[in-house]
């Protein structure tokens, strides 16, 4: 797949320097909608300690075969400990055992990358809040600033962690729960504001014994059930690295899909570690491309990439997902790479800008 670049268009001052005023996607003289490949609903511009990729860099990435990205850091910063690692300095989880910490100026630090953008580029991003701590009954009042801070800037929140393998434990503070009323609180917030949720939490500890009720099944269903009102995509379908989605975890899927309790949840098929499980065999593809079949509104790609250097790492897990995307027909396959994307953010863009233009930071709040 090919890198095709924005071409810069330079004017000529009066004084005869040249300034770059603008970038036109896709660089053609003809006035024409690139035919884009994907819209994806899970992507991190930052990484464990901070640092990521230029915003106006990554809209080159995106070029002509992303549409739009759902767009935020991650909530949590990796500790350096010179205790534990010395000169060793850790940039993810998986390279120390020292903790994580929620890390909030993320959310200013997106919603400045996202400003600095011209209006054109603006509109092809959705970016999220996602640097609260999930525990803490003030979260939503996080959000509130946020967006009261940053008017017009986000459509969503998330993706936020409740539980997640290897990572869970090492948050520093409470272990995130969903049966935790700060958790309730932040829901209802969303559900008032109209801001689309992408909620990680896995459905099973990992390495659970094939058969076996998911460990928190009953949890998630619960916790989705209580809050109708809120629009909702479970990461990763609630799988991960080593939380497997055994042979019924596409008979759970369809269990939720099939009950109107449920109709305000989708899901999004992110991440490699995903990706590796569902084309990992001709079964395992056919399974979820049967599952999609039947409920082809509830599904979104996203990548789950993290600060991707250049479009070939960015674009690696919708490549990945070539064996998925041939077994769909093509109505389907547009809704899962493009349309449910459109129809989900479109509606919180919506909502959102309209809660804000009515709950202006001056006004007191409550
Ligand atoms: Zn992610």
């Amino acid at each position: 797949m090919s890198l095709s670049a924005p071409t810069p268009v330079r004017v000529w001052t009066l004084c005869g320097r040249v300034a770059i005023v603008g970038l036109l996607i896709g660089g053609s003289a003809r006035p024409q909608t690139p035919s884009y490949q994907f819209n994806d609903a899970h992507f991190h511009l930052t990484n464990y300690i901070q640092e990521g990729t230029r915003i106006s860099d990554f809209l080159r990435i995106m070029g002509n075969t992303t549409g739009r990205v759902a767009i935020f850091g991650i909530p949590l910063q990796q500790q350096w400990s010179y205790r534990v690692d010395g000169e060793n300095a850790p940039t993810y989880y998986l390279n120390t055992d020292a903790p994580l910490y929620y890390y909030s100026f993320i959310d200013a630090a997106i919603a400045m990358a996202y400003k600095s953008l011209p209006p054109n580029q603006q509109a092809r991003l959705d970016p999220m809040i996602t640097g609260f701590n999930p525990t803490d009954m003030y979260a939503a009042d996080h959000i509130r600033r946020v967006l009261q801070t940053f008017p017009g800037a986000f459509s969503g929140i998330g993706e936020f962690t409740i539980h997640k393998e290897f990572v869970s434990a090492k948050v520093a503070g409470e272990v995130a729960s969903l049966q935790d009323p700060a958790l309730d609180r932040i829901l209802d917030f969303a559900a008032e504001v109209g801001l689309v949720v992408l909620i990680h939490s896995d459905v099973d500890v990992p390495f659970a014994k094939e058969g076996s009720q998911p460990a928190y099944l009953a949890q998630t269903k619960e916790v989705f059930k209580r809050h109708p009102r809120t629009t909702i995509i479970w990461a990763h379908t609630g799988t991960g690295r080593v939380v497997r989605p055994i042979r019924n975890h596409a008979a759970n899927l369809a269990e939720m899909f099939a009950d109107p309790a449920f109709n305000h949840v989708s899901v999004d098929i992110s991440w490699d570690e995903v990706a590796k499980y569902i084309v990992g065999s001709p079964e395992a593809t056919r399974i979820t491309a049967d599952l999609i079949q039947r409920y082809p509104d509830r599904f979104l790609f996203g990548t789950d990439e993290v600060a991707p250097a250049d479009q070939s790492k960015y674009t690696r897990v919708y490549e990945q997902y070539q064996p998925l995307w041939k077994l769909l027909d093509s109505e389907t396959s547009r809704k899962v790479r493009l349309t449910n994307y459109e129809r989900i953010f479109d509606a919180a863009r919506g909502k959102v800008r309209s809660w804000e233009a009515s709950h202006p930071a001056s006004a007191k709040v409550p």
